[in-house]
């Protein structure tokens, strides 16, 4: 962690101070979670669906670079122009020039990941163009100014009075009006006229097809195919770990996706684009930004499976109850968690340490990815790499002294039990995090070795 930026517990620490906002987001989550339980155990087979999906994306990131130029000879053909952007600063430079060289300075945005990866909202805002995003949940952080803080729900983090106050504000609705009806209308209202005005707009990709060289899109709200149809110009924004390799494996993902988002059955809208309309330019932004040096992280790799269903966060109990902004930046949670240490793994540091290791990550990811083993591998990186606070070397290096000496170990064990009986205040005071949330245990009158030894002489 660099000097100076907060980390994941300070900035759980700053969420954690609304109790109530942390309990309904808890609850919340956790409903989607049984919700996603319910549609799995309701579809036989659906291990059979896992172990699949697992094993295209093996084989995918196996043959990456052939299915990548499989996509690219075959969208070309359908008449799309591909662009190949190495890292987040060129992906940006080429919407810019894209929209430049069109004389188009609105552009409408749907729900994509990787453009909050890239920053590209702040990007083009300093460039002088207006980026309208035209998800709900998006829309409403982005009038709040924050960044998403889940995947799949932008807004999550979000209380309904807070939105209705950013609506009165930005939207004119009444003042004091949360009804949620009422505000959706008025999105939507809001929404048609950006709609119906911009030149250009850009998706992101679900599912890009090697054999047919079409990319799949999966909304609930129908923005991207809205933005896309009446747009002159379509940019599309994909990873390089987005391809699978033919149209039939759709099958497997398309279902797997909305039950571990959601527990829907089917997305609403899984749109397929195949080729530019009449007159339209349909670009797709093939980025790598980092994902080619996870790949050669063989401990790490699979981390490129994630089909970005959010399904790690809302089983994970860390996750539920630090909110997504703990995590500082654009994929929270676990998987989050395993991918931006690869991008800056000094800024990123204290991010694998948001974890539990309980492994309900692992459960249930549908794509079998290895989340929570992958966590406790970044954690020896990180600490072989010297990027741990001075406060946590010190105590590990404590911790393997006590751990490895049996006199230290007893004589630590018996100083703690005494500690604990005769000067509680010692450990039970604000300067040990363990007490903030937690009653420490009472102390045992002897140690499990001690009552061990008596007993075996008897
Ligand atoms: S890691 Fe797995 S569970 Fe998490 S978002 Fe990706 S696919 Fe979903």
């Amino acid at each position: 962690m660099e000097s100076g930026l907060k980390d994941h517990a300070e900035l759980a620490a700053i969420f954690n101070k609304d109790e109530n906002r942390v309990d309904w987001h808890d609850e919340t989550l956790w409903w989607v979670r049984q919700k996603r339980d319910k549609m799995a155990h309701g579809l036989p087979g659906w291990e059979a669906l896992r172990e699949a999906a697992s094993q295209i994306k093996d084989n995918v990131l196996s043959n990456l670079n052939e299915y990548l130029q499989q996509f690219e000879v075959n969208a070309q053909a359908n008449g799309i122009i591909v662009h190949w952007a190495a890292d987040a600063k060129e992906h940006n430079e080429i919407v810019l020039e894209l929209l430049l060289k069109n004389g188009i300075r609105k552009m409408v945005k749907s729900k994509s990941m990787l453009t909050e990866e890239c920053h590209l909202n702040e990007y083009l805002e300093q460039q002088g163009i207006d980026v309208i995003d035209s998800d709900l949940g998006e829309r409403i952080v982005q009038l709040a100014k924050e960044p998403p803080s889940h995947i799949v729900l932008p807004c999550i983090h979000k209380k309904k009075e807070e939105i209705g106050d950013l609506f009165h504000i930005h939207l004119g609705t009444p003042a004091g009006n949360a009804d949620p009806q009422l505000l959706t209308e008025a999105a939507r209202q809001h929404l048609r006229e950006v709609f119906l005005t911009r030149k250009a707009a850009l998706t992101g990709v679900n599912f890009a097809v090697a054999e047919t060289g079409e990319f799949v899109v999966c909304t609930n709200e129908g923005n991207a195919d809205m933005g896309a149809h009446l747009a002159d110009i379509h940019i599309a924004s994909m990873g390089i770990e987005k391809i699978i390799p033919q149209r039939k494996h759709l099958g497997v993902f398309l279902r797997l996706l909305a039950r571990s988002a959601t527990g829907q059955p089917i997305t609403t809208y899984s749109s397929h684009f195949v080729k530019p309309r009449d007159g339209q330019q349909m670009h797709i932004i093939i980025v790598d930004n980092g994902r080619s040096i996870q790949l050669g992280r063989e401990d790490f790799r699979n981390s490129l499976k994630c089909i970005r269903c959010g399904a790690c966060m809302n089983t994970c109990p860390v996750y539920r109850r630090s909110g997504g902004h703990s995590y500082h930046t654009a994929i929270a949670g676990p998987i989050g968690a395993i991918l931006a240490p690869n991008l800056d793994m000094e800024k990123y540091a204290d991010l694998p340490f948001a974890s539990t290791l309980c492994g309900s990550c692992s459960n249930v990811c549908p794509v079998k990815i290895d989340i929570h083993q992958q966590l406790y591998k970044w954690r020896q990186v990180i600490v072989q790499k010297g990027y741990t606070t001075t406060a946590k070397k010190a105590s590990m290096k404590l911790m393997a002294f006590t751990l490895s000496s049996p006199a230290a170990y007893h004589t630590g064990g018996k100083v703690g039990r005494w500690v604990l009986k005769h000067a509680p205040f010692a450990v039970n005071n604000k300067f040990n995090p363990w007490f903030k949330q937690r009653d420490m245990p009472e102390p045992p009158e002897q140690s499990f070795g001690e009552w061990y030894n008596e007993n075996r002489k008897k």
